[in-house]
């Protein structure tokens, strides 16, 4: 205890004598005439962001340059009632709607296909109705829009499909202008020969197949139990009086990849893939498929419409598809 009593003394000592030391020493150092400080260098480093680093040579999204419309079917009509599409009402409480459930759909796989590059159009981005030239017309409008030169024809086939777009109101299925009387199978005739005009805009699609395509999204219904998947492409002996120039293996690839990579996402049955000359096959000529998610008058396939894990399991399955049409690795 005593001898460390001592040490603390001593060290105390020594400490006070070197502190006394530096006071003596410290004016002579300040005598030093005062040395004008170094400009301070701004240093790279010194920045709150670092220095950008070199990027290596980004390479391109699988779905980069590629052009995909969805069409979520159906819709509201203009009072906000679901007049169009499938409904499933249990003690009076809507427990299913088509349109909105498939508006979940189109959206979540927009997002997914964006983000692997694509461009997506909706053809209808609320829960009300998008009249069906509309979305058609939407179509024509982007062929014309991106066709150079557009000559003076096409240039006023432009002006009447902005019309018939712009003619429909949110949540109507009527058009104002009446055009669509002039440049679309309506109403439907399995007769009917397409007009010039019409088919001008079909051949004017044909060009785009390498990297636009359309898919219509739904939901199945039917008196008798059935489960799972459809998709439904254009051929080109449907209708062999209204046109015949549809792109029947590219619509058939596409239907094909949808069907093998929606049942692989989703846990219904792959049921079919039919052709039929539906008004959203027909009516142009990108290269186009319809898909029915499933049944919704099926008690089991609902709960798989509804659950909530679906719309991004789809996304992925359309994304896969999208890619395997395209002939790009995902
Ligand atoms: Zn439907």
């Amino acid at each position: 205890m005593c001898a460390m009593k001592l040490k603390v003394a001593r060290l105390f000592t020594l400490s006070l004598l070197v502190l006394l030391c530096s006071t003596v020493v410290l004016p002579v150092t300040l005598a030093y005439p005062a040395v004008e400080p170094k400009p301070v260098v701004p240093q790279q480093s010194a920045t709150p962001f670092p220095s950008p680093v070199p990027v290596p040579t980004s390479t391109p999204l699988p779905l980069s340059g590629k052009v995909v419309f969805l069409d979520p079917g159906h819709g509201r009509d203009a009072n906000g009632k679901y007049k169009w599409g499938g409904c499933i009402t249990e003690d009076g409480a809507l427990v299913y709607v088509e349109a909105d459930i498939v508006l979940s759909f189109a959206l979540r796989a927009k997002q997914k296909l964006e983000a692997q590059g694509a461009t997506v159009y909706l053809t209808r981005e609320d829960s009300y109705m998008a009249g069906n030239y509309r979305r058609m017309a939407q179509l024509h409008i982007f062929a014309l829009e991106n066709t150079f030169p557009l000559d003076g024809e096409l240039r006023a086939l432009l002006t009447d499909m902005q019309a018939i777009y712009d003619g429909f109101a949110s949540g109507e299925n009527k058009s104002s202008s009446g055009l669509e009387k002039i440049y679309f199978n309506t109403p439907y005739r399995k007769t009917r020969n397409i007009r010039p005009a019409t088919k001008a805009l079909f051949d004017l699609e044909a060009a785009f197949a390498d990297r636009v395509l359309f898919i219509s999204l739904h939901t199945n219904a039917s008196a008798a139990v059935h489960s799972g998947t459809m998709v439904y492409y254009v051929d080109n002996k449907t209708n062999t009086k209204y046109y015949t120039n549809y792109q029947e293996a590219r619509n058939k690839k596409l239907a094909e990849a949808l069907f093998k990579y929606i049942p692989q996402e989703i846990s219904l049955p792959a049921q079919g893939i039919a052709r039929n000359d539906y008004f959203m096959l027909r009516e142009h000529n990108f290269p186009a498929a319809l898909v029915e998610v499933g049944y919704h008058s099926n008690p089991t396939d609902r709960a798989i419409l509804t659950d909530p894990a679906t719309p991004d399991k789809l996304a992925r399955g359309i994304y896969l598809a999208v890619c395997a049409y395209f002939e790009v690795a995902p």
